[in-house]
């Protein structure tokens, strides 16, 4: 039977397909990037915000209507299987996988078609961290690893812990391998995933240490991670970022919002001068370091003023860019249970729209700030959504850089002047192929 999987959401959910795929695979099942050619169709979900649920009810409808004279089976997999259950069997669905059952997808499948009925599995491990099990992965430079599972936050306004879990980390020594054998694949670079990538701890290894063991491998030039929490940023983690030029200067830090009342209903644990502080000490240590984070806005009770904290917070730390939201209430969280969406969406669209607004000219400016230097750039496409004359890759703050056709392979790293930028891309000229 032939497999058609289709990702919605998160880099977790990029490996965590890829992993599905190890899975399926070792029963013999083989896979076509064709929805037209598939017996089965998996669609793996995301349930961060609500309009991603609705698109999945609408794709679901959809795959039925373009297979209607087909028999095929459809499974829904990830995040919204944990967080929606047999609700979704109001769904013309045959089975549902939640993140943590991928290895009894084979089993789920088999009965499925066996009993021709829809067969539900959203249970939530404490321990599984689908160890042994190595991801069926695209070529390319860089590899998807999830490190740890879960996140014990409980973030009031996030559905995350709900499904995904409690936190495990996997073994330092197992992702070791799984690094070595990337690397001797051709993988130049890795990205640590986790929910909370941060609070890894494995056998009395934190993370600063896992970083450090990953970096003892040669074929891995450039070592990513994402996403931190801003409370587990002890000073090793920032020492090692500084001092270990695999270990890229990039730090994707989600502020969520800028006042302190609101950040107490979100229980993101940290105030504003809090995550100053942590700023200024990431900045003194990695004065070239490139910074992104997350915001939510109009989150219930937020006012015009508390929003204003937002900006001025953008203002401070000038992130060379940021993923701006609009809250969007999630059944079953704690925001949910306790506060009023109360926020008029006109209100949130003026919100975002500021924020965006000043967040572009940061960018703008930032981006602008590197014409006329030199960066080495991991070479990643040879084309872009513009062109196929220009290729496309990234420096190490990983800025996307666009430089003209030419002699180089995926995978090269170039010395690159930078000639011109946008808010969202550098663009320049190879002065040589990286040494
Ligand atoms: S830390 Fe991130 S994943 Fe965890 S609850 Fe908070 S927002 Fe969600």
């Amino acid at each position: 039977m032939k497999v058609y999987i289709e990702t919605y959401g998160c880099q977790m959910n990029e490996y965590d397909s890829e992993l599905v795929k190890a899975v399926l695979k070792d029963q013999n099942l083989s896979f076509t990037t064709s929805l037209a050619k598939a017996d089965i169709v998996l669609i793996n979900t995301c349930s961060v915000r609500e309009n991603a649920n609705r698109k999945i009810y609408a794709r679901v409808h959809e795959v039925r209507h373009l297979k209607k004279d087909q028999s095929f089976y459809i499974g829904i997999l990830g995040c919204m299987v944990t967080n929606l259950g047999k609700e979704l069997f109001d769904l013309p669905v045959d089975f549902l996988a939640g993140p943590d059952s991928y290895r009894r997808l084979p089993a789920m499948i088999n009965e499925s078609i066996a009993m021709q009925s829809t067969i539900l599995d959203d249970k939530l491990s404490k321990q599984e961290t689908y160890q042994n099990i190595y991801p069926l992965r695209q070529k390319g430079v860089n590899a998807w690893i999830s490190v740890m599972r879960g996140c014990n936050n409980f973030c009031s306004f996030c559905v995350v812990p709900y499904t995904r879990g409690r936190e495990r980390s996997k073994s330092l020594m197992d992702i070791y391998n799984e690094c070595q054998r990337l690397a001797d694949e051709g993988f130049r670079q890795v990205t640590l995933l986790g929910q909370n990538v941060n609070s890894y701890h494995h056998e009395g290894n934190d993370f600063a240490a896992l970083l450090d063991k990953v970096s003892e491998i040669d074929g891995i030039k450039r070592i990513r991670f994402v996403s931190p929490h801003p409370k587990d940023f002890p000073g090793s983690l920032i020492d090692i970022v500084a001092q270990n030029d695999k270990i890229c200067n990039h730090i994707h830090l989600p502020l969520q919002a800028g006042n302190d009342r609101i950040l107490g209903l979100m229980r993101r644990t940290y105030t504003q001068k809090q995550y100053l502080e942590l700023v200024q000490r990431i900045k003194e240590a990695i004065p070239d370091i490139t910074l992104t984070t997350d915001i939510i806005v109009g989150f219930p009770t937020e006012t015009a003023a508390e929003c204003k904290d937002t900006k001025n917070v953008l203002e401070k730390v000038r992130f060379d860019s940021s993923f701006i939201f609009k809250y969007s209430e999630r059944p079953g969280t704690l925001a949910a249970k306790k506060y009023p969406d109360d926020i008029a969406e006109e209100e949130k669209t003026r919100r975002i729209v500021s924020l965006n607004e000043l967040q572009k000219e940061i960018s703008l400016q930032k981006n602008q700030s590197h014409i006329g230097k030199v960066h080495d750039v991991l070479l990643e496409k040879k084309s872009t959504k513009k062109s196929t004359q220009d290729y496309q890759g990234r420096n190490d703050g990983n800025k996307v850089v666009i430089i003209s056709k030419g002699p180089y392979q995926i995978g090269d790293f170039l010395r690159v002047k930078i000639e011109d930028a946008s808010a969202h891309t550098l663009m320049g000229t190879v002065i040589a192929p990286q040494s």
